[in-house]
């Protein structure tokens, strides 16, 4: 553990510094800010070296011991992180898996949910159990979700019962299978809530509702979305395990990352902030391409969610970015204005040299979705590889990049399976293919309440059924 523990500021200069346990608990910051520690612990090269030897969770120990403090001890951390990757289908966790010479995956999926949403899911909700068992309290836990992180969510916390669990989706705006992961646990605790709207009005009302603060002081409401801190934090370990796997002191290395709310691609931010030598991030988007824009013209302008084959990036609202601008310029005065025009004006200006300082470590490209049906066919047709649609997003994203990396790493952060429906539209995918658990899902009773796009509406119905 750390001599001196870290503490949590807000992007937005709200004066309180936060303990671990606490930012884990808090969400937003009351000034409206994300959480981010106050410097970057790095992990020395005598540490490094010993990575290709470990396993994930040894890894994953080394890596989160760097960001807790003595609220919970070494022993219980280490078991904390064993019983969260107990139920992966892969002893590797996140195996990386090779396409050809230069491009490698690395695959996300093997969790219960079969998306990358679970590796930080799965520790979070052990995580706050231990802390709730601890303190004997209970817990209301909210967030939207473009598809997997509430299902990777409500599988977490379905058998805490210290805790309810509502989860905000965009009505018809998923994948059968993602909704069906949600809607069939039969579990008092688990309230779907579908919204007649996109993900980023159900991203609205959450943020409307945490910004309460009576309401959510009361009810001690806790969000598990990509805002929280411990999610970034465990998404982190697996550019460490995937860069042992692949020697990246002799490889350049570029990863390419599907992006929407940016909390994946920015943990390999923190990665390289950390000590691990990483040459390019990839931020891979679809026809949401507002980051790719941003980065080529400096303006951040939001436009109408266009829906696409890889719905769980459908997102204009790319809240983890702010915690990237705020580590390059230190300066919580900035953040508020730009946010400010933001919520004003749907935009904000990026002067160029932030821009510049950006383009030092991160590129991006834009695919669209006759891309995705082309590199999915092709890649089935030469090696009979299955990919899904975000992982499709990333690799044909990562084939734009220029040639100067060794090697490039697509994040592969959903089974096919998860999408079989757009891919059995592509190529010839075989029914016999779906594993026992996702098949079980079909015969199962459905459990979803529909609501309009209305803030004071699914407040209500969350005060009525909060434990
Ligand atoms: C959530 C998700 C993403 C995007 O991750 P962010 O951290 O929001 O950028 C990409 N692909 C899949 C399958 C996802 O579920």
């Amino acid at each position: 553990m750390n001599k001196e523990p870290l503490k949590y500021i807000s992007t937005r200069g709200h004066q309180d510094k936060l303990d671990f346990k606490d930012v884990i608990f808090e969400g937003l910051a009351p000034d409206g800010g994300l959480y981010i520690p106050e410097k970057w612990p790095t992990l020395n090269d005598s540490i490094l070296k010993t990575f290709p030897n470990k396993t994930y969770q040894e890894i994953a120990y080394d890596v989160i011991s760097m960001f807790v403090d003595d609220s919970i001890s070494n022993s219980d951390l280490r078991s904390i992180i064993n019983s969260s990757y107990k139920n992966f289908r892969s002893q590797d966790i996140t195996p990386v898996t090779k396409i050809n010479e230069k491009e490698y995956l690395l695959e996300l999926f093997h969790g219960p949910t079969y998306a990358f949403k679970d590796i930080a899911m799965q520790f979070i909700s052990q995580l706050m159990r231990f802390y709730l068992l601890k303190t004997n309290k209970s817990i209301n836990i909210l967030a939207a979700t473009s598809g997997d992180t509430g299902a990777a969510a409500i599988e977490g916390f379905k058998h805490i019962q210290s805790s309810k669990i509502f989860i905000l989706h965009p009505y018809k705006k998923i994948s059968e299978i993602q909704r069906k992961f949600m809607t069939t646990i039969d579990s008092e605790n688990v309230f779907n809530i579908a919204i007649k709207g996109n993900f980023d009005e159900c991203q609205i009302i959450i943020k409307k509702i945490f910004s309460d603060t009576k309401f959510k002081k009361s009810k001690n409401l806790t969000a598990v979305n990509s805002i929280n801190w411990a999610r970034i934090m465990c998404q982190i370990v697996y550019y460490f395990y995937a860069a042992s796997r692949l020697d990246n002191i002799k490889n350049n290395i570029l990863y390419s990352v599907p992006t929407g709310n940016f909390g994946d691609i920015f943990a390999g931010y923190i990665a390289s902030k950390m000590g691990l030598k990483i040459g390019t991030l990839n931020i891979a988007t679809n026809e949401n391409d507002i980051l790719t824009r941003t980065l080529t013209t400096g303006i951040h302008k939001t436009k109408d969610v266009i829906f696409t084959t890889s719905p769980s990036i459908d997102i204009q609202v790319s809240s983890n970015f702010e915690r990237l601008l705020f580590d390059i310029t230190k300066n919580p005065d900035f953040i508020n204005s730009i946010m400010n025009d933001l919520s004003k004006n749907g935009e904000y200006t990026l002067p160029t040299e932030i821009i510049s300082d950006i383009s030092k470590s991160f590129s991006s490209y834009t695919v669209n979705q006759a891309e995705v049906e082309s590199i999915i066919k092709k890649l089935f047709d030469k090696q009979k590889i299955i990919i899904d649609p975000h992982t499709a997003v990333g690799l044909a994203s990562s084939r734009k990049c220029d040639d100067k990396h060794d090697l490039n790493v697509t994040l592969s952060t959903a089974h096919p399976v998860k999408f079989k429906d757009t891919i059995s539209n592509i190529i010839d995918y075989n029914d016999k293919e779906i594993p026992k658990s996702v098949r079980s899902l079909f015969n199962k009773e459905e459990k979803l309440h529909i609501m309009e796009n209305d803030i004071v509406m699914v407040q209500k119905f969350i005060e009525k059924n909060t434990i």
